[in-house]
């Protein structure tokens, strides 16, 4: 199995941190944004495999990003994964009707989340 390139989208800096070493260590490349318009911007530049996005973010928000990523002609199908503090059921419903990939709420789970990713990308790459 090798690594996939991962666009992390996280202000939290201890969020961040914690996603960005639990992805290394499970073999990938992780590219940082910090806002949502910086997301949109890298999305275009580094070709991600996956990206997961928090959705509170400073300026534009994750589904506000999600929306610009997804009108990008060469990376806009790319799997997009809402990461969220609320884990209300309706939450999870509304990021899946907003067009997101996937739902992940947090806190994450350390031990879960190299598989949680795996499954992500591996749905990604069965090209629906
Ligand atoms: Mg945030």
């Amino acid at each position: 199995m090798t690594g996939s390139r991962i666009l992390v989208v996280e202000d939290n800096p201890l969020n961040l941190k914690l996603i960005r070493d639990v992805l290394q260590v499970a073999g990938h490349e992780v590219i940082e944004a910090r806002s949502g318009e910086e997301a949109v911007a890298l999305a275009g530049e580094v070709a991600p495999q996956l990206v997961l996005m928090d959705l509170q973010l400073p300026g534009i928000d994750g589904v506000e990003a999600l929306r610009l990523i997804r009108e990008h002609p060469v990376v806009g199908r790319v799997p997009v994964v809402a990461v969220t503090a609320f884990a209300m059921k309706e939450d999870r419903d509304r990021a899946l009707h907003d067009g997101f990939d996937g739902y992940l709420g947090k806190p994450l789970s350390v031990r879960d989340l190299p598989e949680q990713i795996q499954g992500f990308l591996a749905k990604g790459n069965d090209g629906g």
